[in-house]
């Protein structure tokens, strides 16, 4: 029976969240006491500047972001259409249905440059042959290079390629998305506007070591649903229940603030009076059962009087000579907060200043606004990780897989609680299975923000952050609920806000609020526990969606003068590549998905900064190989000959086949730490 309405809620939102993520227009303006409706949208920016300040004004963006051809990029985001129309300030709006495709040109005198072919890579997807190429002019990102390739029997392509412009400095030009091509590509030569020209042989990605051969009747295919934070604990508590001599239950030491919430009324009629009336208790600890009126006295001359009766607080109005009431909303709040006993505490709402006279209103309830059925649970939870090894005494090479550092991430949950399952159902019959739990010790936390996933589950399917409010009462009316929260993926103390780092927010209403301080959250003190117990970690996942990417450190620069932390030495950065390619050799062996050659290296490479990431605090300061995974690569759409972000919450057959083939990565992963030896 639960399950069942469950999996209705789940339905209902996952259609709704379809409905709003196309690059359309976005839903009317809710009332004053409504959030706003939020929706998944393509953002247009015009440069790599306006890029700058769009992760600087805090926008809640996703990870997929596309640099076009005309030197713009587009990138997806979540908004409402204020945040969306405060935008328009700094050059962004939403996408248009075609890109334009205008070309800056080069003037005709400029001298011949020198170009340097980075990387020339082919692919074989499900969906044919796609061909990628990296390559610097000496003229900076004002060239406009042309690749062109050859293969077997004559076959041949041009591809423009565009420059790729972070924080002021030059990357590189590249294509805007692999391109794909009629063959197998087996030379490329790139070319300039200005004459300059090289050639490459063009190689094969990613061309890892192939994963280890599975025995007979290997058995995977565990996940059936989306799962919220209590399937998910109930899941890795029935495996550890099974396979006892495999598996440890770790409580984490952090218990969350708990998806719960103070009880509110809004009171008036914004723009005028109003005031905010927010309860002491949790609605769930009784302030749900407060209600406040603001009662008329029907009398000449009577002073503002606040009187409580159990859980009903009655606000008696000041009346003037003929009885009319002329309380003001300053007023009403001064005497609500000094009388004792209300259970509540009142402030103007944000729009008045507090001078306007507050007229009467009928007894309003306070509600926390949560709409999760009654038996999800409202108290602070326990963050569980599931141990998977035979050896777990230290001993063994540790690998940490944690997802849903971000609540609207419902893939990434899946990816670990399906590899764990699989570990543990092949380690009596799949020889490489048994291997690899002799030789490590996994530590596998399927969801780091169990508040912040319940509030997406049930509430507000956008949200990315956990469940605490560190607004003050100016920012904290319930209009404004859907914005609290803290990222706990910028939450962390490497490389962060108060470091001086870029891609964090300090604004407490911001997708990416960093927080009051480094590791003021629970969720983020959890992850560091574990590195810190566990010193035979050695290997992170941090499992994100969606986009299509595979990352390491470093995950953050300085803007002024683009300083990254620093670069992990060559050797380092050979390994943490060479690993990333075998895992993608087994993410493509499930279902042809290749993670783009360009979507694959260091954050600030590929990405954008992340102030106070994990995976850099991870490996500055545990040396554990931090990695990130972007689950859920773009799907090539071969009617528009166009690449299409699949959300966080694409239908579920969809999310099924994400969470197979990065399962499949992430046991590749363990493979990779078996064969590990101290460099
Ligand atoms: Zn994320």
């Amino acid at each position: 029976m639960r399950g069942s309405r469950a999996s209705a809620v789940i339905l209902m939102i996952v259609v709704s969240t379809f409905l709003a993520s196309g690059p359309s227009s976005l839903p009317a303006v809710a009332g004053p006491g409504d959030p706003e409706p939020a929706s998944l949208v393509t953002l247009s920016v015009p440069d790599k500047a306006a890029m700058e300040r769009l992760v600087a004004s805090g926008a809640d963006l996703t990870e997929r972001v596309r640099p076009q051809a005309d030197g713009s990029v587009q990138v997806d985001a979540v908004l409402t259409p204020s945040a969306l129309a405060g935008l328009k300030s700094i050059g962004v709006g939403l996408a248009p249905g075609t890109p334009p495709a205008a070309k800056k040109t080069p003037s005709a005198t400029a001298a011949q440059d020198q170009i340097v072919i980075e990387r020339a890579v082919w692919y074989k997807s499900r969906d044919g042959y796609f061909l990628s190429v990296e390559a610097s002019s000496s003229a900076g990102e004002t060239a406009a290079l042309t690749a062109t390739w050859t293969g077997r029997r004559g076959a041949t392509g041009q591809v423009a390629m565009v420059p790729f412009v972070d924080a002021g400095a030059y990357m590189g030009h590249q294509f805007s998305t692999p391109s794909p091509v009629t063959a197998e590509p087996q030379r490329v030569t790139v070319t300039s506007a200005t004459g300059g020209k090289a050639e490459a042989r063009v190689r094969e990605w990613p061309d890892g070591e192939r994963p280890d051969r599975q025995a007979p009747g290997y058995q995977k295919d565990f996940v059936t649903q989306y799962m919220p934070p209590a399937q998910l604990n109930e899941r890795i508590q029935a495996l550890h229940r099974r396979y006892p001599a495999l598996t440890d239950i770790i409580q984490l030491p952090n218990l969350t603030n708990g998806y719960r919430r103070h009880a509110q009324a809004l009171i008036g009629t914004p723009p005028g009076a109003a005031i905010v009336v927010t309860s002491d208790a949790y609605g769930s600890e009784g302030g749900n059962d407060v209600s406040v009126e603001l009662a008329a006295p029907g009398a000449p001359d009577r002073p503002l009087q606040v009187g409580v009766n159990g859980r009903q607080v009655t606000v008696s109005l000041a009346t003037d000579g003929s009885g009319t009431p002329v309380s003001t909303a300053a007023q009403v709040v001064a005497a609500v907060n000094a009388t004792a006993g209300t259970g509540v505490k009142a402030a103007a709402y944000r729009t008045d200043p507090g001078a306007g006279v507050m007229a009467p209103a009928a007894a309003t309830r306070l509600t926390d606004s949560l709409k999760a059925p009654a038996d999800v649970s409202r108290a602070p939870m326990r963050v569980l990780a599931l141990r998977v090894g035979v050896h777990r005494d230290g001993s063994r090479t540790g690998v940490l897989a944690y997802a849903q550092e971000h609540a609207r991430e419902w893939v990434p949950p899946l990816v670990t609680v399906e590899a764990a399952e699989r570990l543990l159902r092949n380690y009596a019959r799949d020889p490489a299975t048994r291997k690899l739990l002799q030789r490590t010790d996994i530590f596998i936390v399927p969801t780091v923000n169990p508040d912040g996933a319940n509030y997406s589950f049930y509430d507000f399917n956008s949200q990315r952050k956990n469940m605490t409010n560190h607004c003050p009462a100016a920012q904290s009316d319930p209009a404004q609920r859907n914005t609290w929260g803290v990222d706990v993926n910028r939450n962390y103390a490497v490389g962060s806000l108060t470091d001086g780092y870029f891609g964090a927010s300090a604004n407490c209403q911001s997708g990416t609020y960093a927080g009051p301080a480094e590791h003021s959250e629970p969720e983020s003190r959890n992850v560091v526990w574990l590195a810190q117990k566990y010193r035979n970690i050695r290997f992170a996942m941090n499992v994100h969606s969606y986009g299509g990417y595979f990352m390491w450190p470093p995950g953050a620069y300085k803007l002024d003068g683009r300083v990254a932390l620093p670069r992990p030495s060559a050797d380092q950065e050979a390994y943490f590549m060479r690993s990333a390619r075998t895992i993608e050799q087994a993410i493509a062996a499930e279902r042809g998905t290749v993670i783009w050659p360009q979507q694959t290296g260091p954050v600030t490479d590929v990405l954008y900064s992340a102030a106070g990431n994990s995976a850099d605090e991870l490996w500055y300061d545990f040396g554990i190989y931090g990695w990130d995974f972007e689950v859920g690569a773009d799907l090539w759409n071969s009617s528009t000959r166009t690449w299409e972000g699949v959300g966080f919450q694409p239908p579920f057959e969809e999310g099924h086949a994400e969470a197979m083939e990065f399962a499949s990565g992430l046991i590749s992963l363990v493979g990779v730490a078996a064969g590990f030896r101290e460099r």
